[in-house]
């Protein structure tokens, strides 16, 4: 396959590609080959400021984007709807070559985000406040309105449809939007924005900035004129932008951070199913999912033939060039996130849990990790408790419902959940009482823009999707009308 090429490198302001401010680039790599792919723009503080000066005139009283019906604005992100669709072939290897995700998957995420950006289009004219009836004579209503200018930034590991997740949120509603790209995936969101531009939105409502989080990310959330950020990322990252709109101007903050799952099986589950999809729960995109099902606890029972046929199954994953359509694992990002899942792997070896395979980085080109598996996992290992980002699935028993619903909730994350049985007494018990924005019974990863999407205690702030995650993007209003005795 010859490697797609490359059209945007440059920062998209005002509807213009232009260079950084400051005149500088950085390299983006073939996490594949450890190659550099191409040089992008830079951006910084200065870059951030244009943006968001931009966004901010693009969301003036009188403005074409504030004067536009609702339903024009939906109509616009439908025919960015059309254009995605149009080039996603073009588009799927571009996130392939820049992140590593290998290209069936790319089908699926690339050729999803039509989609979704049609699904959440609808919205726009279907926004509306309600009508109260408060005592005395008063006529009450409430307006949903636009919160204004929205900083997002994105993550490296679905870059394209969390970024278009993000402008889809923030168009619907009438916001006006400042992107920062993960300084590791730039190239997908800068062709989204020559698209951008040929839908036709006005200039200054959408502004992609590609640059570092430190830098760039903190302009964003340090911004003064920036009214909402919406972060995808670490949970680490996500306290710094929560303490710097506490800092500035108590902007409001949606974050959608890191988990450590629970996917729970019974005795009672279908066993060959149960242990193909905590695979998949696991090893999808090489462990580099926020929700990926990272500790998966197995009832004493069946425990010793789930480990067999999971260790079985990890050693039949292909893992190897992205572009091939055989294989199900690409690399990890980059080399940071190479050596975070060998130190964790060092680390549960240590600790005493049972390595059954894999275990060790495959070559010295691209930063590929063997499909590894660990059995006899304890609560109190490290593997068990931190988000490891990678191909390593750690297998833990237990014996009792009681148990296992308590150590689901022995940790400070609260994404995701699972639960694997045929007696729906059990499943409702682990549905109600997981401390987890999404659980999933009998299946894994199922999700649409319908549904709310975000997590309890440290790995989130708000929701995403469905009217829940619309509300992260909206002010509400209250007017209170005196009326005539007579009139009411
Ligand atoms: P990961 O550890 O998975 O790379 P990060 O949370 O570091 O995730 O990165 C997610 C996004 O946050 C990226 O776009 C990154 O550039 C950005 N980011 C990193 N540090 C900061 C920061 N201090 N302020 C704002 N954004 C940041
Ligand atoms: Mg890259």
């Amino acid at each position: 396959m010859t490697a797609p090429e490359i059209k945007y490198t440059q920062a998209f302001i005002n509807n213009e590609f232009v260079n950084s401010v400051s005149g500088k680039t950085f390299v983006t790599l073939n996490p594949s080959t450890s190659e550099k792919i191409c040089d992008v723009q830079e951006g910084d503080k200065a870059d951030i400021d244009l943006a968001v000066k931009a966004a901010r005139e693009a969301f003036k009283l009188g403005s074409t984007w504030r004067r536009m019906d609702a339903s024009a604005r939906g109509r616009l992100l439908l025919k960015l709807a059309d254009l995605i669709d149009r080039d996603a072939a073009y588009i799927r290897e571009l996130e392939t070559l820049d992140n590593g995700m290998v290209i069936n998957l790319t089908t699926r995420t690339i050729g999803g985000i039509g989609n979704d950006a049609r699904s959440l289009a609808g919205w726009a004219d279907k926004i509306h406040g309600k009508t109260i009836p408060i005592d005395g004579d008063f006529f009450c209503y409430t307006r949903y309105e636009p919160v204004g200018v929205v900083g997002a930034i994105i993550p490296w590991n679905f870059p394209a449809p969390i970024l278009v997740n993000k402008l889809c949120h923030a168009l619907v509603c009438g916001d006006t939007i400042v992107i920062k790209p993960a300084e590791q995936t730039p190239l997908t969101a800068l062709y989204i924005a020559s698209l951008i531009k040929e839908a036709g939105f006005p200039p200054g409502v959408v502004n992609i900035v590609p640059g570092y989080g430190p830098t760039a990310g903190a302009a964003i959330s340090e911004h003064m004129d920036v009214d909402v950020v919406s972060f995808t990322g670490s949970t680490e990252v996500g306290r710094l932008i929560q303490a710097a709109a506490g800092r500035t101007n108590l902007k409001r903050v949606a974050l959608e951070m890191g988990g450590k799952s629970p996917n729970v099986v019974f005795a009672d589950c279908d066993l060959d199913y149960a242990v193909e999809m905590s695979h998949q729960a696991l090893f999808l995109h090489c462990g580099q999912v926020c929700i990926a099902g990272s500790r998966t606890f197995v009832q004493e029972e069946i425990y010793d033939d789930f480990v067999k046929k999971s260790v079985a199954r990890a050693k039949r994953r292909t893992v190897g060039d992205p572009f091939d359509k055989t294989i199900e694992g690409g690399p990890q990002i980059d080399q940071d996130g190479l050596d975070k899942v060998i130190e964790m792997i060092e680390s549960g070896k240590k600790e005493g849990a049972k390595l059954e395979c894999g275990g060790k980085r495959i070559g010295d080109k691209g930063y590929f990790v063997e499909s590894t598996v660990f059995s006899d996992v304890t609560d109190d290992m490290r593997i068990a408790k931190e988000e490891i980002f990678g191909p390593v699935q750690q297998i833990i028993k237990f014996k009792t419902l009681e148990e296992v619903r308590d150590r689901a909730n022995n940790t400070t994350y609260g994404l995701a959940a699972a639960v694997f049985t045929k007696d729906i007494d059990k499943a409702f018990s682990i549905a109600n009482t997981v401390q987890a924005g999404t659980v999933w019974v009998n299946t894994y990863f199922v999700g649409s823009s319908l549904t709310p999407f975000g997590g309890y205690k440290t790995s989130g702030v708000g929701r995403e999707n469905g009217m829940e995650g619309l509300m992260e993007y909206l002010e509400i209003k209250t007017v209170i009308v005196k009326i005539p005795e007579k009139n009411s």
